[in-house]
């Protein structure tokens, strides 16, 4: 047996290396998970650190100790990568079968709560130089019985062993694995301030664009033109944006990406003559040329409200004696009717350009993938992706520290997505509304957010409790260190009535 599961490493060991994290295969026997991720460090040292350090990138949430400084690994044939637990307990994790350092580790073993099944697996690690240095591989091969098949455990699995090695990334590069926690926003980047707008430099070329009306904008500048990441709320807004770029570099805008349908991300298009290319999921396309973008939510109740906000306004000013808050009241009163305006102007303009899965644009040396993941935040959206440059433009998939809209919500498949999003390698994340981060563990705090609203919201449903009062009632309160601008029970009312009406839907199948 042991032969057996060697001679499969050994196998596995010749493989060149790896795209990325993925279930590589998946059945009721079993399944393979891979991922692969370079690492700034030679690989003598990176070797080094995931057998000598474990301790320090090892996440001690998957210990039975609650502390990874518990865990060692001996270089040696059966080799005991093993934790200490207290009144001289231990726990073997895996089995050291293989090594060649620097070069590779081949561990044999069922990890975690795999362990209590009747399952074996078979990890193997491969260190290859690689440009900026090293390329790390990581496969996992997982076989035995379970009631219910081996696969349900595949997502499970793969998303851990990403997020373990994405810590051994970080602990590699920059000294801790949890330099980078949850709630702190990526390090402050050079500003330039625009009239309207505020751009951030993330990378050469890569600015994201904020103080505009409705989403944040990546302004990325190429060779000979710029790509825009989405375009505002209004035609105004999105003339402001195209003039402020004019700070960053003269040439022109030539490519507009929507990430989503939402008005907040698209109604500046109309601005753009037909030089410039507007892309987006073929979804996205077909949503606003039929779905009357604006007699529907999120417009409808976002911005369909703002006459009566307008009076609210002027009320307001008239009874308020203080002089300063009066001028603030006055100032809010200008925004909203500038708004208002603005809003008459506005032209629903579909992309002339789509793709359904993935689509590569080469700008001059730059590469941009538009990827469509699967359904979430809408039925299409898209991430933009900079490979070299290790961003993700995310759109409201993931808003970072703020919970997104959920009106258009596919909630399973959201969460699905998002562990594909987990799956890219990048180190930094730009999202269309909030502020860039880095952690991937963000994107985690969402995805419970999302299942945790989605699981309280059926129990409501099955009560016969109505979708208004559901979401009076639903308490993701628990979640607030990770979405501060939750202030007690209760949810955003479209977005419990979408979990409601997608329920129905699912019920009718
Ligand atoms: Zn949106």
């Amino acid at each position: 047996m042991r032969h057996h599961i060697f001679a499969a490493a050994g196998v596995l060991l010749m493989c060149s290396g790896w795209a990325l994290a993925d279930v590589a295969d998946s059945s009721a026997n079993g399944f393979t998970v891979k991922t692969s991720i370079t690492i700034q460090a030679p690989p003598d040292e990176v070797y080094h650190k995931v057998v000598h350090n474990v301790g320090e990138w090892w996440n001690p949430e998957h210990t039975y100790s609650g502390d990874s400084h518990n865990l060692t690994i001996e270089e040696k044939p059966m080799g005991c990568f093993c934790e200490k637990l207290p009144n001289q307990g231990g726990v073997r994790h895996l089995e050291l079968v293989y090594f060649t350092p620097g070069k590779a580790l081949v561990f044999s073993g069922a990890l975690g709560p795999l362990q209590s099944l009747a399952a074996t697996g078979s990890m193997t690690i491969q260190f290859s130089p690689a440009e900026g240095g090293t390329r790390l591989g990581v496969a996992y091969t997982v076989a035995g019985y379970v009631a219910g098949g081996m696969n349900t455990w595949a997502a499970p699995v793969d998303s851990v062993i990403t997020e373990q090695f994405m810590r051994l990334k970080t602990y590699v590069e920059h000294g801790s694995a949890a330099l980078q926690t949850k709630t702190t926003s990526a390090a402050p980047f050079p500003v330039t301030q625009g009239k309207a707008y505020k751009f951030e430099k993330v990378a050469e070329g890569v600015y994201y664009a904020t103080g505009g009306v409705g989403s944040n904008n990546v302004v990325i500048v190429n060779d000979q033109d710029v790509l825009l990441v989405d375009d505002g709320t209004t035609p105004a807004t999105a003339r402001a944006l195209v003039e402020d770029i004019k700070l960053l570099t003269d040439k022109p805008v030539r490519t507009v990406v929507n990430t989503h349908f939402h008005y907040d991300h698209t109604f500046g298009n109309q601005v753009f003559g037909p030089e410039v290319e507007i892309i987006g999921h073929e979804y996205l396309r077909n949503a606003m040329l039929n779905f009357d973008v604006l007699h529907r939510e999120p417009y409808l109740t976002s911005m369909g409200t703002l006459a009566t906000r307008i009076a609210g306004l002027q009320k307001q000013i008239a009874d308020e004696k203080d002089v300063s808050r009066k001028a603030s009241l006055g100032k809010d009163l200008t925004a909203a009717e500038s708004l208002r305006e603005q809003l008459k102007e506005v032209k629903v303009t579909a992309p002339g350009r789509t793709y359904a899965t993935k689509l590569i644009l080469h700008k001059g040396s730059r590469e941009i993938q538009l990827l469509f993941l699967g359904r979430g935040h809408t039925g299409g959206d898209t991430f933009v992706y900079l490979p070299q440059e290790r961003i993700v433009c995310t759109g409201d998939m993931d808003e970072g520290a703020r919970v997104a809209y959920m009106g258009d919500g596919v909630f399973d498949e959201w969460i699905a997505s998002l562990d594909e999003l987990k799956k890219l390698d990048f180190q930094l994340v730009l999202p269309g509304h909030g502020v860039p981060f880095r952690d991937k563990t963000v994107i985690t705090a969402f995805q419970s957010y999302l299942s945790d609203i989605t699981s309280q919201a059926a129990a409501l449903r099955k009560q016969g409790v109505s979708a208004e009062d559901a979401a009076k009632r639903v308490d993701l309160t628990s979640h607030k260190k990770d979405f501060p601008d939750i202030q007690g029970p209760g949810a955003e009312p479209r977005g419990v009535r979408r979990i409601y009406q997608w329920m129905d839907e699912r019920d009718k199948r």
